[in-house]
């Protein structure tokens, strides 16, 4: 459970730490990160801009990438308990008809779990050994490793001198600028879409979607429902959820009882959450910051450094990927070591997001396409493309997630002996 505590509170505990950490955003990557940390001793002070911690409740599927950060917060069993295997995908055409249902067990289970499960309910089993935060508070400046603090709005609200500022605040990242990320890379697919949460109607374990021509309606399962994502673009959504879901309807012929309480769910949802499908990129995770006079790092974490569009579905696997491989690299880092241990986290991760990211690139470009010509090639790429070969270089980044302690080992040993030959 997250327990708003005053940031006075927060840096009282965190004053004796071997390494002062500040996680700005209590999201998924930042609250996986202070979970590992607080399991090794360490008193990260985490601040959430949310004045009351109230989430959007949307599903989530994660890729075994997760696992490891669960057993080694002692929750991996309580993760499988909470979620649902989604054991089975089907693609349906454009009209409604089931093309394909492929077994994700077959292909990812020789890896781990792939499980859906509410975002509200990995938070929950995150944080079930206790979760301090400080909410309504941000950051409006690093200066000279000091942060400065404001609550929502816009007061201030203290400053502290950190040794590490990890941006950890979400997609539409205020951090990036804070710190000085430079540019963005950003996909926007002009497309968003309505999620919505619908009755489990059986086949508990089966993840369906339907690229239609201008829309897409995907169903993921979790514990006891599932959710429901309808999108198209833009311009074809301002008609309002309701006559865009009878839209939808008129366009399919073969929907089944499933998906018809799926665009049920969105029609009568009466604020049904809406999700712009754009991403973004950063070039640097480790940023330069004010680290030569200070000696404070700066990285960007989870959707803050890649955020993704929802086409490969791992947006959320890479960002507890990354927060865990950090987490572990700082088992017992100190000062000294923390600037080697940054680089050879960005070395590693980033291209690994990055690979992901493009795949998820790839991905929309083939759904987020209108026209009839578009979905009969879509559809017949489909039959032949087989899910192992769509997300192909996911699984091969599932199969060679790289060993934390061995990256930070190699990249201390690699500074000593630079310093030793520099000597
Ligand atoms: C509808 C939907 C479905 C998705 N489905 C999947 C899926 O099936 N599989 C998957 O792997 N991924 C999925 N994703 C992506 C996934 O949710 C994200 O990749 C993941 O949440 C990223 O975690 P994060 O911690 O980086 O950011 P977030 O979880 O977005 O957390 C950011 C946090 O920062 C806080 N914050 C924002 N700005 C500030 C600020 N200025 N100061 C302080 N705090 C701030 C926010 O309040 C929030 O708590 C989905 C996303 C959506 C929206």
């Amino acid at each position: 459970m997250i327990t708003d505590t005053p940031l006075t509170a927060q840096l009282e505990a965190q004053r004796d730490d071997r390494l002062r950490v500040l996680i700005v955003g209590a999201g998924i990557a930042g609250i996986t990160l202070a979970q590992l940390l607080r399991r090794d001793g360490l008193h990260p002070v985490l601040i959430d801009r949310m004045p009351v911690f109230d989430h959007p409740g949307y599903m989530l599927a994660l890729m075994p990438t997760v696992d490891q950060a669960f057993i080694d917060l002692g929750v991996h069993e309580r993760y499988r308990a909470a979620g649902t295997p989604m054991d089975r995908y089907s693609f349906r055409s454009h009209r409604g008809k089931v093309l394909r249902t492929d077994s994700m067990k077959e292909l990812l289970s020789v890896y781990g779990d792939y499980n859906g499960i509410s975002r509200g309910a990995l938070i929950d089993v995150l944080t079930e050994s206790g979760c301090p935060a400080t909410l309504g508070t941000t950051v409006r400046a690093v200066s000279d490793g000091v942060a400065h603090f404001v609550d929502h709005e816009g007061r201030d609200a203290g400053e502290a001198p950190f040794d590490l500022v990890v941006g950890a605040d979400g997609i539409h990242s205020r951090m990036r600028d804070v710190l000085g990320a430079g540019p963005l890379d950003v996909v926007d697919t002009g497309w968003s879409g309505w999620v919505a949460w619908a009755d489990e109607l059986g086949d508990a374990d089966l993840g369906e979607e339907l690229w239609g021509d201008g829309f897409f309606l995907g169903v993921y399962p979790v514990k006891g429902r599932v959710g429901v994502f309808l999108g198209g673009p833009d311009a074809a959504l301002e008609v309002g959820p309701q006559r865009f879901a009878a839209s939808v309807r008129q366009a399919l012929d073969q929907l089944g009882p499933r998906l018809e309480a799926a665009v049920a769910a969105v029609e009568s949802d009466p604020d049904p959450y809406l999700w712009h499908l754009d991403d973004a990129r950063t070039a640097r995770w480790v940023l330069p910051n004010d680290s030569a006079r200070s000696g404070t790092q700066s990285i960007l974490l989870g959707d803050a450094a890649a955020g993704f569009l929802p086409t490969a579905g791992i947006g959320a696997g890479m960002a507890i990927e990354s927060a865990w491989m950090l987490g572990r690299m700082l088992k017992s880092a100190d000062r000294d070591s923390l600037a080697p241990i940054l680089r050879a986290w960005e070395r590693v991760e980033r291209p690994r997001v990055e690979s992901a990211q493009a795949n998820s690139r790839m991905l929309a470009k083939l759904m987020f396409r209108r026209g009839r010509f578009t979905a009969w090639l879509r559809e017949t790429i489909m039959r032949t493309l087989s899910v192992r070969a769509a997300l192909g270089p996911i699984v091969k980044l599932v199969a060679g997630r790289p060993d934390p302690d061995a990256v930070a080992r190699t990249a201390l040993a690699s500074e000593e002996s630079a310093a030793a030959g520099g000597a």
